[in-house]
């Protein structure tokens, strides 16, 4: 810092100082204490002030139901905080608005209006609770300027006069004095006593992108660019510049952010009445705004599009899983239950026999001399018997019985509920109508052929101790019917 600008602020010589009335607002916006009635008295005393507060309280920033016509009306509506908040946001900027003959500060405060909007429409978006503070801080934010302008009238006049934005100015004003005018405004908020949130913010409100700050000063930082989309040239440049910062320092993304852009958009009008100024929309704000909408709309239609593909794309996965566990459960040949699978449903179906005491049957199924059928026709021959007869044996069968490949030509039906007597007769049912279906016609001749079946049942008669003792009988009566000739059915 430049060691006379050094001096001037160690000394505090120099400085503008706070009109009396807003040291009387000071001293009772920190007084826990304080009374409506003592900030009524105060501010009623001040004529302008008191119109400005009136003014305020009628704006859509408090949107008022009926038309607030007196000052204690308007005070009550807006409360003690906020009453306290605006009418030192007014005293103090007085200074700073205060109509010189060709002086460029009526542009800085311009600008410091359009940021205490913006500040306060960003704290709502996030969600703080400051808002009257924060529309204090955007507007006393360059207050640092005021300081300049006293300390150095002419050479700081020339400077703002050469600078063409805000940009420009940091740049000049750190060559020129070593130090910008955030941080000299935070040394005239600490001189005048102001909060410590407020001072911060005002210090922070040109920090750099990679400086992390807390919401409320993060909010006054952004404000500032957001209120250079109505001051620089390049209207286009500002959106962009406080787009990105709006990002980092408040992770707010770009619709939120032309939300808020397009708030400052419409209440500036009421806000400019309040503060006496007058600020135009730059021409090109409606057509980027414009464009962004319809950005977010692509964007959202892009996501509504992604999202279908993906939930398609899940539906797919889903469908591959399903379709895999089903193969896994079946013979690749037949098409019917493998034995895994077999094994799986007989131990649920026993289980079941045994907890509510109903019968369980079980058949082994083994067509006779099949090796014959493969000796004399070939495999292929043999694969189209095993896949007809698979097929039979499930036309036959009921919806609750399972059939299932236990391997080579040997097949397993399960009969939950059926007793010992209908299984028999269930198997010996199949057996003449499959011996009249022919397997497969070679040379014009029909294949038949016969099986031979073991049948053993679980009931209250017979409980088995597990489901290898009930197939090792079925398996027992099967090698019988074997034995007495093929073709028959034999029950344990
Ligand atoms: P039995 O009446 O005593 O049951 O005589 P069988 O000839 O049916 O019995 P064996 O166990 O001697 O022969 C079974 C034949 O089944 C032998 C085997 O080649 C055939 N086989 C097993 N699995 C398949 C298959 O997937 N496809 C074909 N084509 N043949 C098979
Ligand atoms: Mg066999
Ligand atoms: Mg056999």
């Amino acid at each position: 810092m430049r060691t006379d600008l050094q001096r001037e602020l160690q000394h505090c010589r120099g400085l503008p100082s706070p009109p009396g009335v807003a040291l009387q607002l000071l001293r009772l916006a920190q007084d826990p204490d304080a009374m409506m009635a003592t900030a009524s008295n105060l501010i009623g005393k001040d004529p302008a002030l008191s119109a400005r507060m009136l003014r305020v309280a009628n704006s859509p920033l408090y949107a008022a139901r009926q038309r607030v016509e007196n000052l204690t009306q308007a005070l009550s509506l807006l409360g003690l905080n906020a009453t306290l908040t605006l009418a030192l946001g007014f005293t103090l900027s007085r200074q700073m608005s205060q109509p010189e003959s060709n002086c460029p500060r009526e542009r800085v405060w311009k600008r410091c209006v359009v940021a205490a909007l913006a500040a306060r429409l960003l704290g709502e978006r996030v969600g703080l609770r400051q808002l009257e503070e924060l529309m204090l801080a955007g507007l006393l934010q360059d207050i640092g300027v005021l300081a300049l302008c006293q300390l150095f009238p002419g050479e700081y006049q020339a400077l703002l006069e050469q600078a063409l934005d805000n940009t420009n100015l940091l740049l000049s004003e750190r060559e020129t004095y070593g130090a910008d005018h955030a941080e000299i405004g935070a040394l005239l908020a600490r001189h005048w006593n102001l909060p410590e949130l407020l001072t911060d913010a005002i210090g922070q409100s040109e920090a750099l992108a990679q400086v992390q700050l807390p919401p409320f000063q993060a909010c006054v930082r952004v404000s500032g660019l957001i209120a250079d989309i109505w001051m620089g040239q390049d209207t286009e440049q500002a959106h962009l510049e406080a787009q990105a910062s709006c990002m980092t320092h408040l992770s707010l993304g770009p619709d939120t952010f032309n939300g808020v852009v397009e708030d400052v958009r419409t209440m500036l009008a009421d806000v400019c009445e309040v503060f006496e100024v007058h600020i135009s929309s730059p021409s090109q704000l409606r057509a980027i705004l414009d464009d962004a909408r319809e950005l977010a709309q692509l964007r959202a239609m892009r996501d509504l599009q992604e999202a279908a593909r993906a939930r398609e794309a899940a539906e797919e996965f889903e469908g591959r899983a399903r379709r895999l566990t089903e193969e896994a459960r079946r013979d690749p040949l037949t098409g019917i239950f493998n034995r895994a699978q077999l094994e799986h449903v007989l131990g649920k179906e026993f289980e079941a026999a045994q907890r509510h005491g109903w019968p369980l049957s079980v058949a082994f199924i083994d067509l006779d001399d099949f090796k014959q059928v493969n000796d004399r026709w070939g495999h292929l021959v043999g694969d189209e018997v095993l896949r007809n007869f698979a097929q039979a044996l499930q036309v036959y069968l009921r919806g609750s019985d399972i059939v299932a490949r236990y391997g080579g030509e040997e097949f397993m039906i399960v009969l939950p509920g059926i007793d010992a007597a209908t299984s028999a007769n269930v198997v010996r049912r199949i057996l003449a109508e499959v011996g009249r279906l022919p397997m497969t016609i070679i040379d014009q001749q029909p294949l038949h052929v016969t099986f031979s079946a073991g049948v053993a049942t679980q009931d209250s008669a017979h409980a088995f101790p597990s489901i290898e003792a009930l197939l090792t009988n079925a398996d027992k009566a099967l090698y019988t019917a074997k034995r007495d000739g093929r073709n028959r059915v034999v029950s344990d």
